[in-house]
């Protein structure tokens, strides 16, 4: 047995691990170089478990203790520390690491606390977050001007939709936008004046909407706002604002007296429509904007 206890000793010092015993006083009893390396511990010192951390507070190493009073830390965390047989936690050390500690507690109050370095499998899972984090950007973003696609905009119909129905007194409404003429801009002064075009009404049209508010482009010269909580009287006075952003804008440099303009329809939520009824409406009140002669916004029946 003093055998196999001399070479799990040596093996002890060996391992990355970071090991560590505490009495019931929570007295450190034991410890190995790695634990004792990262806590700052002396060879043979055999501090209290709350001594060892405010020390190690106090000169800015050790655990990464996010509090401003670290008495009041040590009291909610005392009132946790040893209590149940067994718990384990991701803890991060001043120098970067992290460690994902163990700590088992006998019948008498000892534990026996092991821990082991994660920093590297922690930054894979955070690289792992970050692809699935811009993966679901892309998938919600239109690749010409940077503003909400098709699908991230229906979604946001839908919930107007059924937020609307839901709440009694709700309000909500839906605009559809389309540039004026804009096959003849691409016929006259070619496609790559046309993207231009086509992100500059983007870029003017979401930078004055609200954040509550949803702007998207839901395909060609055709974009769709979404307003919740907003009444159809409102949204008009909205959009009158931004037909006269829009009158204003010169984007083409060549040539740098170029205007456009667009047409959109407005309709207001109904309890009684689903979301193709109300972007049907929206939709049939652009038609009437258009032959009403464009560069306007008209509202459908309510
Ligand atoms: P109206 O005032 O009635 O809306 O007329 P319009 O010319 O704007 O409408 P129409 O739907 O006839 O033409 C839309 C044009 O938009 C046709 C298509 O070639 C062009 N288009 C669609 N997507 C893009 C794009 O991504 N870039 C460019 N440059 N043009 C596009
Ligand atoms: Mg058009
Ligand atoms: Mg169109």
């Amino acid at each position: 047995m003093d055998a196999q206890l001399e070479r799990l000793a040596a093996l002890v010092d060996q391992t990355g691990a970071l090991i560590a015993l505490y009495d019931a006083d929570d007295r450190l009893r034991y410890a190995n170089d790695a634990f004792r390396a990262a806590y700052f511990i002396e060879a043979g010192e055999e501090p209290l478990w709350p001594d060892l951390m405010r020390r190690n507070f106090g000169l800015g190493r050790g655990t990464v203790i996010n509090a401003v009073d670290f008495e009041e830390w040590l009291r909610s965390t005392q009132s946790r520390r040893g209590k149940t047989g067994f718990r384990a936690f991701e803890s991060d050390l001043h120098d970067g690491r992290w460690l994902w500690m163990t700590e088992a507690v006998d019948e008498s109050g000892w534990m026996l606390c092991i821990a082991g370095d994660i920093t590297h499998l922690r930054a894979e899972e955070r690289s792992i977050r970050q692809d699935r984090d811009l993966a679901i950007k892309v998938s919600q973003t239109d690749e010409l001007t940077g503003v909400a696609n098709r699908r991230f905009v229906m979604a946001q119909i839908t919930e107007m939709q059924e937020r609307f129905i839901r709440a009694p007194e709700g309000k909500g409404c839906l605009v559809v936008l389309d540039i004026d003429n804009f096959k003849y801009i691409n016929d006259r002064f070619g496609h790559q004046a046309g993207d231009i075009v086509l992100r500059d009404f983007a870029h003017r049209i979401h930078q004055n909407v609200r954040r509550s508010d949803c702007f998207g482009r839901v395909g060609g010269e055709e974009f769709v706002l979404v307003m919740p909580g907003t009444a159809v009287s409102e949204g008009v006075a909205l959009v009158e604002r931004l037909l006269v952003i829009i009158r204003a804008s010169r984007p083409l440099t060549d040539p740098p007296d170029f205007a456009y303009s667009f047409s959109a329809g407005i309709a207001g939520c109904r309890k009684t429509d689903g979301v193709s009824d109300l972007y049907r409406r929206a939709d049939q009140a652009l038609y009437s904007a258009k032959m009403a002669g464009r560069n306007r916004v008209l509202a459908g029946e309510q």
